[in-house]
């Protein structure tokens, strides 16, 4: 009752002041769940001209959680709070100075506590607050979510681009919200902007005079309404801005991006609508409306970002050939893992990444065969082993359930652990309770149970359990070392090795060529070694050489043949040509060293990124410089994270 008389007895401005006082984050957010959630937003954003910054309003339906709440907390960063305060009792005004601020601490940033009005507030009341924002002045006028390209940083060279990517905390630095997975709400957005760019959202378009993509202008400028139906935690919100045209590739799929590249796009991303059937015979019906998919510039961080009825992807997919679309398989997977069921903290984010992996590589299985989701399922054992043997195995990073601190950035953490560990614990459990007649309606009725909704590894462990009672092999889960333990997995799995036995083979034959780095005169490889293998095997191949010459570089004249014998040199696929430069920068070659820096410049693609300068700055003394340098030069090209993670890397910030 101390608590309670205290809160009586202090004034509505002591309470917010004591609020942000005491607000501590709890998994990177200030937002205090047990007290009051964000259920809906209206969200009116506003990019002012020459992209010189970002305003805006949002009106919040705050649900009370707990009797006596009198203000809900929020996360913001790099905004600057105008206005904020509960909507008068019984009027349309709003009180515009309810509010106080905290102190921002680093990628965290501050806490926001505004006040839910003068009378008591009950469990369970919906109380409507308002605030008002607009971005901080300085050098980096859109904080992290948003980046704005120049025209002549775009393909078309006309007009400028801007995209946001908010997961994971990115989203408070876009407006002021709960930033945090355990808060999920439904939304109306509306933003302007000067033609002729549109706005294309994570959400579906709400047509104007019946007409889709139709917009009237206010003050000269384009308006584009947009509603999401479906609840989404605040990392999900994003949009772009652009010149972009559109091709259909499907009954509810269109593809959009720049106009000179989006012709490229739709014949890459072809398939897409063979995986979004192959995943709703999986997982259960497609709850968003419409599947598109946005190419962006180079620089986009991520291979693929599962925004809403908008998945973003990275122009890095572009093989021309379509044997890189399975990271489109894997955005289409988190329309279920991720999107609709959501891990509740990041601490439990193998549960978005790790199902996701699975689903994709069930699609892949359905629409490929299963041979294929056998050889990703050991691309991905290899990928696990390189990043556990590189965070190293007793860091925590390396568990399922990485045990973040509070005030730890999730980006930090970031890895393919959640991902691959996670497919690999699932796919345990998958031939624990039998195989895949078992384990897949077990899956799409935990997606069902879940949907809508936030879950952790607990409730997990209770649901798999709960599901498989009658089963006897399910006490014998080591639950707490599959959870807890760093490193790799405590059990192994056995995979179907037939396709990828002769890239490992290969692999190996190379390895025992130049066993000490000095090179093999007697050596010659030719291309039929490789002739008609899939760019997955020719993955495995590179990805076990790599392991295989962790400690002893291959020499450069190997390099040399490698490159020439199976056309790596001149390879338009990311995938492959990052793999062969990273090996080349460790034997010292020089033409890799250009290739890499080259690269470099191009994308900006985080999975290429960090791996290419850290093996740059692990070479001699040129390397370390080139690797110097190109970051310097090319920086404020890269998106604020992936600046932010290499310059990490590098030693650099
Ligand atoms: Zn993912």
């Amino acid at each position: 009752w101390e608590i309670s008389t205290k809160m009586a007895g202090t004034s509505r401005a002591d309470a917010m002041q004591a609020a942000v006082d005491d607000a501590k984050p709890v998994g990177a957010s200030y937002a205090r769940v047990e007290e009051a959630v964000v259920v809906h937003a209206k969200i009116h954003l506003t990019i002012q001209a020459d992209d010189a910054g970002l305003a805006g309003w949002v009106e919040y339906d705050v649900e009370v959680r707990a009797d006596g709440v009198q203000v809900v907390l929020l996360d913001l960063r790099h905004l600057e709070v105008v206005k904020a305060g509960p909507k008068v009792h019984k009027t349309s005004e709003w009180n515009a100075n309810a509010f106080a601020t905290g102190a921002p601490a680093g990628a965290i940033g501050a806490p926001l506590a505004i006040g839910l009005g003068d009378d008591p507030r009950k469990k369970g009341d919906v109380v409507a607050v308002r605030v008002e924002f607009e971005t901080e002045a300085g050098e980096d006028k859109f904080g992290s979510a948003l980046q704005a390209l120049t025209k002549e940083q775009t393909s078309g060279k006309e007009n400028g681009l801007a995209f946001t990517q908010c997961q994971a905390i990115h989203a408070r630095s876009l407006f002021p919200c709960q930033d945090t997975p355990a808060v999920k709400f439904t939304f109306e957005a509306t933003m302007t902007v000067p033609p002729p760019r549109r706005v294309l959202m994570a959400a579906c378009e709400v047509p104007l005079s019946g007409q889709e993509g139709q917009s009237k202008t206010e003050e000269g400028k384009l308006r584009y309404d947009f509603v999401q139906k479906v609840p989404v935690p605040a990392y999900l919100f994003a949009f772009a801005v652009g010149k972009f045209e559109s091709r259909e590739i499907g009954p509810r799929t269109r593809v959009w991006a720049e106009p000179n590249m989006v012709d490229a796009a739709a014949a890459e991303f072809a398939d897409t609508n063979k995986f979004l059937e192959a995943a709703e015979s999986l997982a259960g019906p497609y709850r968003w409306g419409r599947y598109d998919l946005l190419m962006l510039p180079p620089s986009f961080p991520y291979g693929g970002m599962e925004n809403p009825c908008l998945t973003f992807v990275t122009p890095t997919l572009i093989a021309g050939d379509g044997s890189l679309a399975h990271v489109v398989a894997h955005e289409i997977a988190h329309s279920w893992t991720g999107n609709l069921v959501t891990n509740k903290g990041w601490d439990h984010f193998w549960l978005n990444e790790g199902w996701t992996v699975f689903l994709e590589r069930k699609i892949l299985g359905q629409v490929y065969g299963e041979e294929i989701l056998q050889l990703h399922a050991i691309a991905g054992y290899e990928e696990l082993c390189e990043e556990v043997s590189r965070i190293g195995p007793s860091h925590r990073f390396t568990a399922l359930i990485p045990r973040l601190e509070g005030n730890d950035d999730p980006d930090d953490a970031f890895s393919k652990v959640p991902y691959e560990k996670g497919f690999y614990f699932l796919y345990f459990l998958q031939e624990l309770v039998g195989g895949p007649a078992q384990f897949e309606p077990f899956m799409k009725d935990y997606i069902q149970h879940f949907a809508l909704s936030t879950v952790d590894s607990c409730q997990f462990k209770a649901y798999f359990e709960q599901y498989f009672k009658s089963d006897p092999k399910v006490a014998t889960v080591e639950w707490d070392k599959w959870f807890h333990q760093p490193g790799m997995p405590p059990c192994e799995n056995l995979y179907d090795h037939t396709l990828a036995e002769a890239a490992r083979a290969l692999a190996s034959e190379w390895h025992s060529a130049d066993p000490l780095g000095v090179g093999n005169e007697e050596f010659h490889p030719s291309f039929s070694d490789i002739q008609g293998w899939s760019v997955h095997q020719l993955i495995v191949f590179l990805d076990r050489l790599l392991a295989l010459r962790a400690m002893q570089p291959l020499h450069n004249s190997m390099v040399k043949k490698l490159g020439e014998a199976y056309k790596f040199f001149e390879s338009g696929n990311s995938e492959i040509k990052s793999r062969f430069l990273r090996l080349g920068v460790f034997a010292g070659n020089t033409q890799c060293y250009e290739g890499a820096v080259d690269m470099l410049k191009a994308q900006g693609r985080m999975k290429f990124l960090r791996p290419l300068y850290r093996a740059l700055n692990q070479g001699d003394s040129q390397a370390r410089e080139l690797a110097k340098t190109t970051f310097q030069e090319n920086k404020s090209r890269y998106h604020p994270i992936a600046a932010k993670m290499v310059g990490a890397d590098l030693g650099l910030s």
